[in-house]
């Protein structure tokens, strides 16, 4: 049972609850005010794996044009610091693998994550693509492919992973020294975080706008978010330089940024 008090991202024991939420509640740290709310998600066993059916595929295939839409801007960001023709591609959290896709159709030799069957069905049947559901601290990743891959993504992921530190500390050490790491996460500092906390605050709890929203306790939702000052950090702690922000993205909603392993 992980100790809520020990905060997620500095690691020191300065966390305190902070927000009543609906079925959790938000934890900051006094230290480097991190947020992250008190659920996490149990692998493998919590959520017994369930067979695609014709609903998720609709559901899913509705989604697939907007989707597709924003990863070929993600993907354009990539291109525009590597040539991906035959590299070796990492992209963890994948979802229903339309990065790992388009990644395929940019020439890279392509390996992906996703934790979630129905996603990993839907990519079979779909991109004709193999998804992984070993998480990428496991040792079928850590053991065999040590420094092995020129890219690694992490898209729309950081949000919902149990340990976001330690999940881009994995990546790392995938990565060949040199190697390229990309990722994007919501941005805290929006003006619509802090009026959902002025609102939480003034009404005594009972109006916390868009808090409900931003977190949830539900299996592979939002779990924490990262203000631009504590993913920097985060990034430097793991080892990696920060080459460049996103100039094709919003930097008010989202942090979109390219990373270098030494
Ligand atoms: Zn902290």
């Amino acid at each position: 049972m992980y100790d809520f008090n020990r905060c997620k991202l500095c690691g020191k024991n300065t966390a305190e609850p902070k927000y009543k939420l609906k079925g959790m509640t938000l934890y900051a740290c006094s230290q480097c005010d991190f947020h992250f709310i008190d659920a996490l998600d149990t692998f493998p066993t919590d959520y017994p794996d369930k067979a695609i059916s014709d609903k998720h595929r609709s559901f899913i295939e509705s989604k697939l044009p907007q989707n597709r839409q924003q990863l070929e801007v993600d993907l354009k960001f990539v291109s525009s610091h590597i040539d991906l023709n035959e590299k070796r591609c990492l992209d963890i959290g994948t979802g229903v693998g339309m990065f790992a896709f388009l990644l395929k159709q940019a020439g890279a030799d392509v390996s992906a994550i996703e934790p979630q069957q129905i996603f990993r069905e839907f990519a079979q049947e779909k991109f004709q693509l193999e998804l992984r559901p070993e998480l990428a601290d496991d040792t079928y990743w850590q053991e065999n492919y040590a420094e092995y891959f020129d890219v690694v993504t992490i898209w729309d992921t950081l949000e919902h992973v149990n340990f976001p530190l330690e999940t881009v500390q994995a990546a790392v050490k995938l990565l060949k020294p040199g190697g390229y790491l990309f990722l994007d996460t919501p941005s805290r500092d929006s003006l619509f975080y802090r009026s959902s906390e002025w609102s939480y605050q003034f009404s005594f709890g009972t109006r916390p706008l868009l808090l409900n929203k931003l977190y949830s306790p539900k299996p592979y939702c939002h779990k924490q978010l990262f203000t631009r000052k504590q993913l920097w950090w985060l990034l430097e702690k793991v080892g990696l330089q920060v080459v460049e922000q996103s100039p094709l993205h919003k930097a008010n909603k989202k942090l979109v940024v390219a990373c270098r392993k030494a």
